[in-house]
Parts: C-alpha cells; structure tokens; sequence
C-alpha cells in the first residue's frame, strides 16, 4: 500500500515554492491558509519584518476529502502569497507538516525558544481550538491578534444571535456604522431594499459575460501534480483549475465583475440558466474567503460604481447587502453558536445524504445541472445552494449533518464559519429558526418560474402527483403536512399548512404515497 503521507511530505518538500532561506528570526508570524493578506495585520508589527511562517498540513487536507480544486485552490494561493510576500523584502518559512497547522507550529517553538511568535486569530473552529492549545503550552512565546478580515465587532452582535434577531435589523445598523450607501441618516434612494426589481427571470437572449479564466502557471502547476497524485480519489475534477491565485488577479476579476456583472446582479440574482453556472454573479466568494480581497474593498468598488452612474442602486444595494449584510450575519452566528451549531438538527431527519449530490445521476435536470456545476467548478450559485440543493435535501428528508458535510468538502469557498451558518442556519432550519423564519422549502412552481430547467426536464413540472410529475411539487406538500408545527407557528407561511388542508383527500392520499414512493426509491449515499 502506498503510504501517502510520506509521498505528500516527498512531493510538498520538492515545491519549487523559489522563497529564499531565512535568517535567523526573533519575531515570526504565523499566517493561515485563510490570511493571505497583509493589509489585515498590524503595521508596527510588520514594520519589525517577522519571519512569516506558513503551514501545509497533512491533517487539515485529510480531515475531509475536499474536492481536488478546493485543495489546489487552497495551497497555490498560500504558496503564490509567500512568494509574494518574500519578494516584499519578508523571510518566509514553509513548514510542511503530516499532522495539524498547530503541530507544526508547536514543532517550531521548540526548536526556536528565543523566538516570539505572534498569530491571528482563526476563523475555523479546530484550526482556533488546537492553536489556543498551543498558545497555552508556549504562553510565554505566543501572542494571538485578534482576526481583522471581517467588519462586524463580535463582542457587540454575538449576544444579539437569537429567535427574532434578523438581518435586516443587522444590516441597518451596519449600514449606518459604515456610511455605505447612506445619505445622512437614510438610506440612499430612500429605500434599504430594492428586492422588487430584483428576483427575475432571465431572459433567453439576455447575453451572459464570461468570468475570465487564468491558466496555471508552474506553482499550479506543481500543486495540481501534488493533488492528482495523493488525493486522486477526492470528490470533483481537478481539470481546467482556471482560477486566480493571486490578490492582481482576483483584483482583475473583481474589477470585471463591476464593470461587465453588476449592472445586471440585481436582476437576475435568483435566476438560474442550465449550463450557466455563473451567470451575473461575482464568483469572488473564493477570493474573499481567503483574503485576497478584503469585503470593505468590494463594497466600495460596487458603491463607486453607482455613484460614477455605471450600475444601479437595485444591484448595488442587492451586493453590499451580500457581502455586508449576509456574510457579515452569518459570521456573528457561528462566532455565537459555535460548537454546538456542529449538532443541530431540528427535524431529526437522518436518511443519508441522495447519492445524486456526488455524481450527478439523476433525471431531475435542475439538480443535475447544479451538482454538475460543483463536480467541474467546485461552485454553483447561490440559488443553486439554496433553492436547488438544500431545498430537496429537506424535501427528502435528508439529515442536515449529511448535507453539512458535503458542502463542507465540495466547495472552493467553503470554510466552517461560513458554510455552517448557511447549511444548518439558513438552508434547513436545523437550528430550529435562529437564523431564519421558517424552512427553505419549496415546489417546482418556484424553479420554474425562476429557471429554465423544467421546460427540458423529463419531469412535467404541471403534473402535481405520480411518476410524470415534478418531485418537487408532491414532496414539497408532503414537507408541509408532516412539519406543519413549523409553518403554523409562522404567519408568514401558516398559509401553506392551510392550503394543504384545504386540498381534497384524494389529492392528499396522491401526495403521501407519490412521496413515501420517491423518498424510499431514492438512492442514497453508504455514508
Ligand atoms: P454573489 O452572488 O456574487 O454574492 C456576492 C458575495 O456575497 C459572495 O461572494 C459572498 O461573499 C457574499 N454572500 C452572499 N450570500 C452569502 C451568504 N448567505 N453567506 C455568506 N456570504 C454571502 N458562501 C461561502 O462563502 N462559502 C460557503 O461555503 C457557502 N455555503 C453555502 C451553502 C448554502 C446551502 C447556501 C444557501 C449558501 C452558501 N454560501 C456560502 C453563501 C453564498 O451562496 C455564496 O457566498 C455565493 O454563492 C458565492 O458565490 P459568489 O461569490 O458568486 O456570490
């Protein structure tokens, strides 16, 4: 048997990573995979010119099977950023390691004792467990920063985080603290929302701009090699890697995005085209998250964008509501509901997660389009995730740990803080209504109104019970009926649990056994 931890120690130690040898350190800093930016850390302590140490950790690798760009993704970017950094007149140390990022670092106090070491705070909860482990060994040698690559204090919103506590409120109040699209007091435009010109359906011949592609260069290169050979087995394609890997880079793509995307970001924010997995949004998620862009940079190149009349404020708002609302909650979530957000599962659903999610076998062409899109790109949309993805996730009943899981491995911008809070929080009311109102639940009347798919499914999305008909038209009626506590506390979607009961019973009979049917027949993943 192949022993791959040698063989990705053999192949990480002969990475042309071209960083000059350091000299002996008194100060180092010890920059994550998510860091890559040194913008973020304190000017004083830069201007000491620390040694930067960064990990490549067996451990974080292996502990899921991330999909083959997401790993390719994550290590050309941290080995392009130490280049960079070294270039910057900084002494950089790589550290390759079979264990933990902390395991490395412990390894490296102990033979350094005379060298102060400072860290920033992590993101992801293991990486920030076994680091707080370290700083209590080496307390005298280590000092942690606090993390400054997002905008939200975290001592004043987390005690915020419960039942009723929205986004909107969150975003309001963020807005006036950051003056982001305010004129005084209120909102540009006189409105914080601009959703009714938003949400519609794409036209057919409406043109979609192509998201520019990067060839790998020599680094991507090594790295994919690394990849394709100790991680073959891992879930996605690892060809056409065509992503930025470098801070100009994703700053050429965010620019492209302002100029040629967001006019039409608003407009078709929840559309979906099948073969079109990127349609008008930003696909700059990758980049934020580990980063190379900064949230406060994009929202006011969106901003500058509207002020100098080259997009409108509905697609503008609908952004820096993204990035600065939604992404911004959804951290001081996981910083308030963390670990125990890990076991949520409010419905105790517990089939195994449909075997469709990791091949893509299934006639349901709206899911098979968005799996697809995660096999080759490691990305699907939003509405994808949510409207696609998670929706049938509940309709069939699947256990949202199951779900958790895969989107945790299978997307280039998923790191825990920000795919937790979306899958368990937003997606499936697994936490039982903190994040969100009510389930993410929805028939095939909704897909259709915004897609194309059901016009070329083999599925008959009018046709509402037995084999023709869409799944997601009976299952979803099913979801209504056997979770109606759910939507008769709500009075937003109370509705629906009515119009249930209102239906005939034959037509509810057709229900139930159009859903035990499919749910039962489904195939469903070993694990
Ligand atoms: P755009 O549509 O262009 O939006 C602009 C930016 O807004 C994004 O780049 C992102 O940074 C931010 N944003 C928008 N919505 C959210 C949100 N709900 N939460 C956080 N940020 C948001 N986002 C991730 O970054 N990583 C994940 O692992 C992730 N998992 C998700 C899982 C599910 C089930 C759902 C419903 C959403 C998830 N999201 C996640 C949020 C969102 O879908 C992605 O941020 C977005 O699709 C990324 O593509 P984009 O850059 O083209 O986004």
């Amino acid at each position: 048997m192949l022993d791959t931890r040698k063989l990705f120690l053999e192949a990480a130690g002969t990475a042309s990573v071209g960083i000059a040898p350091p000299s002996p350190p008194t100060q180092a800093l010890f920059i994550l995979y998510d860091q890559l930016n040194l913008t973020v850390f304190p000017p004083d302590l830069l201007a000491q010119k620390p040694l930067l140490i960064f990990v490549e950790s067996f451990g974080y690798a292996t502990a899921i099977p991330h999909h083959q760009k997401k790993l390719v993704y994550i290590l050309s970017a941290q080995r392009h950023f130490a280049i960079a950094c070294n270039q910057a007149g900084f002494d950089v140390l790589p550290l390759f390691t079979i264990g933990s990022h902390s395991k490395a670092i412990a390894e490296f106090l102990i033979q350094n004792p005379e060298v102060t070491l400072t860290y920033m705070l992590p993101s992801e909860w293991d990486t920030r467990s076994e680091m707080a482990l370290v700083q209590e060994q080496f307390s005298a040698q280590v000092k942690v920063i606090p993390n400054n690559f997002l905008i939200a204090d975290i001592a004043k919103f987390t005690p915020k985080i419960k039942k009723g506590y929205r986004l909107e409120t969150f975003y309001r109040d963020l807005r006036q603290s950051t003056g982001y699209l305010m004129d005084g007091k209120k909102p540009v435009g006189g409105s914080w929302n601009y959703d009714k010109e938003n949400r519609k359906k794409l036209p057919a011949k409406v043109p979609i701009p192509k998201v520019s592609k990067y060839e790998p260069d020599q680094i991507t290169q090594e790295v994919i090699n690394l990849v394709e050979n100790y991680f073959p087995n891992n879930f996605g394609l690892i060809a056409n890697f065509n992503y930025a890997v470098t801070r100009e880079q994703a700053l050429t793509l965010a620019t492209e995005f302002i100029q040629e995307r967001l006019p039409n970001f608003g407009a078709y924010e929840d559309a979906i085209k099948v073969g079109e997995p990127f349609l008008f949004h930003s696909v700059l998620s990758i980049y934020l998250n580990n980063g190379l862009l900064l949230p406060r940079e994009l929202c006011e190149m969106a901003i500058a964008a509207y002020t100098k009349g080259e997009a409108p404020l509905n697609s503008v708002e609908g952004f820096v509501r993204q990035i600065l609302g939604w992404r911004e909650f959804i951290h001081i979530y996981y910083e308030a509901m963390m670990p125990e957000a890990r076991n949520f599962n409010h419905f105790n659903f517990s089939y195994n997660l449909p075997q469709l999610y990791w091949d893509a076998d299934t006639e349901l062409l709206c899911l098979k389009d968005a799996v697809s899109s995660v096999i080759n790109h490691s990305y699907s949309h939003h509405i994808q995730r949510l409207m696609v993805l998670s929706n049938f996730s509940n309709l069939t009943f699947t256990n949202p740990q199951a779900l958790n899981h895969w989107f945790y491995l299978a997307y280039i911008d998923a790191y825990e803080w920000v795919e937790l809070p979306n899958v368990l929080g937003m997606s499936t009311f697994a936490d039982g209504g903190i994040l969100a109102s009510k389930p993410y639940v929805s028939g095939g009347n909704y897909i259709n109104k915004m897609s194309n798919c059901c016009a070329q499914c083999k599925y008959d999305v009018k046709v509402k019970t037995g084999d023709r008909a869409c799944p997601f038209n009976y299952l979803f009626w099913h979801f209504v009926d056997t979770h109606r506590q759910d939507f008769m506390e709500n009075g937003r979607v109370s509705l629906m649990a009515n119009m249930y009961d209102a239906k005939p019973e034959v037509e509810k009979a057709e229900i139930y056994s159009s859903s035990q049917i499919f749910i039962h027949n489904l195939k469903r993943a070993s694990t």
